[in-house]
């Protein structure tokens, strides 16, 4: 019988034949992390940033984003409990101190146990943790666990309204032997959507009285750590900015919105500059020409006009390319606009390299990303696909090879 080593199939970028790949870049994340570092210097405290790396790291890869934050940062969010833990392990196995870790996700009993030991904090948003008091007692921790608790100011989403704050809260006095509460927070419903920002502002003036109400029944004196505001408030809402920041997609180097950018330009009296991390490419499959008025991909929906020589590339919405930008998106090869033709499948898309190449020899394509003086950014493919940036790196299949580049 023939051994066959499944791990030896598909190396480096070099040998990638038939599967695409992120490149991430470690400048432009040290870059943008100093572009938030600068923004805290303004108001002149020192205030923790924290990263959010949620969805496998928006999509750039939990496993290569970590090792790239971990010393730049202060803080680091998830929303799923286990991937918290890996701070630990990679901790551990690099020999590092720990830094703050916050789980904002929901979380079962016993898992609450597991995060108490390893030191990782949870927000609590509501009363389902009273089951999670008996646990933690009957584990006889060290330690008790360190909760943030979860104010809806106005999203609708987790937490607890002022209307339920003292009454529901009432638990977190009763059961301060294994819930230690250290902070609050709260999260902006329309900070990207707008530039005019009384929305978020009545949600800040809620997060305060809250904050007041939850002070008042939990003991004077309490010096809780505050964090309310995500990327565009960081950027452009210095009143949200508190003791911690919860920044995810602009330290990836997106702008939350244009609205934001915009803005930022009124606030800031300028626009910092973000670097995009991610890059995606891949080799192509085939080049070769196809003769005028033939049929191109499912559904026959194209037609050449001229005889064109076409690249079949080996990406399509398996790995995270929206299907809705058939016919709209265009991918660059050697630093040329190409426009893809026909559908997006589910592991191809094919895409027109008449001008962009002389021969019929591989060529390698941008998806996402610079070339010289173009580049395809996450938005542009969003707009191509009726969706949001966030959505598009988020979607990026778990199953890509990242590479972390200069
Ligand atoms: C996703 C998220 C963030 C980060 O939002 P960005 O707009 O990506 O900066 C912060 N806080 C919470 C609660 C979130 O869910």
């Amino acid at each position: 019988m023939v051994e066959v080593n499944v791990e030896s199939i598909g190396g480096g970028p070099g040998d990638a034949a038939h599967t695409s790949w992120l490149e991430l870049s470690a400048g432009a994340l040290k870059h943008n992390v100093e572009v938030f570092r600068a923004l805290e210097g303004r108001g002149g405290t020192s205030r923790s940033l924290g990263v959010v790396l949620k969805g496998n790291a928006y999509g750039h890869g939990l496993a290569q984003v970590l090792p790239l934050v971990h010393g730049l940062v202060d803080l680091l969010y998830f929303i799923a409990p286990q991937d918290a833990l890996k701070v630990r392990e990679y901790e551990r196995a690099q020999g590092l101190s720990p830094r703050q870790v916050v789980v904002l996700g929901a979380v079962g009993p016993h898992e609450a146990v597991v995060l108490a030991r390893e030191g990782v904090e949870v927000v609590v948003a509501d009363r389902g943790w009273e089951d999670a008091v008996p646990v933690l007692r009957a584990a006889k921790l060290e330690r008790p666990l360190r909760v943030h608790v979860h104010i809806d100011t106005g999203l609708g989403r987790e937490g607890f309204t002022l209307e339920q704050i003292p009454r529901e809260t009432q638990f977190l006095v009763d059961a301060r032997d294994v819930l230690e509460v250290v902070g609050g927070l709260s999260h902006f419903a329309n900070t990207e959507d707008v530039t005019e920002q009384g929305y978020a502002l009545a949600q800040v003036d809620a997060f305060e009285t809250g904050l007041r109400l939850l002070s008042g029944q939990l003991g004077e004196g309490r010096v809780l750590q505050r964090h309310i505001a995500a990327s565009a408030a960081a950027l452009v809402l210095p009143r949200a900015r508190y003791e911690a920041q919860r920044v995810g997609i602009s330290l990836y180097g997106l702008w939350p919105s244009a609205e934001t950018r915009l803005s930022a330009r009124l606030v800031l009296g300028e626009v910092p500059v973000l670097k995009p991390v991610l890059s995606w490419r891949c080799r192509s499959q085939v080049v070769k020409w196809l003769p005028a008025d033939s049929y191109v991909g499912y559904g026959c929906t194209y037609r050449t006009s001229e005889p064109t020589r076409i690249a079949v590339l080996p990406v399509g919405y398996y790995d995270g390319y929206p299907r809705l930008a058939s016919g709209k998106a265009h991918v660059l090869v050697n630093g040329r606009r190409c426009a893809v033709l026909g559908r997006v499948m589910m592991n191809h898309l094919i895409v027109d390299v008449t001008r962009a190449t002389h021969d019929e020899r591989p060529v390698t394509a941008t998806l996402m990303g610079r070339e010289g003086d173009e580049s395809i950014s996450a938005e542009s493919l969003a707009g191509w696909a009726q969706t949001l940036h966030y959505e598009i790196v988020a979607r990026l299949g778990a199953h890509l090879r990242r590479v972390v580049v200069e």
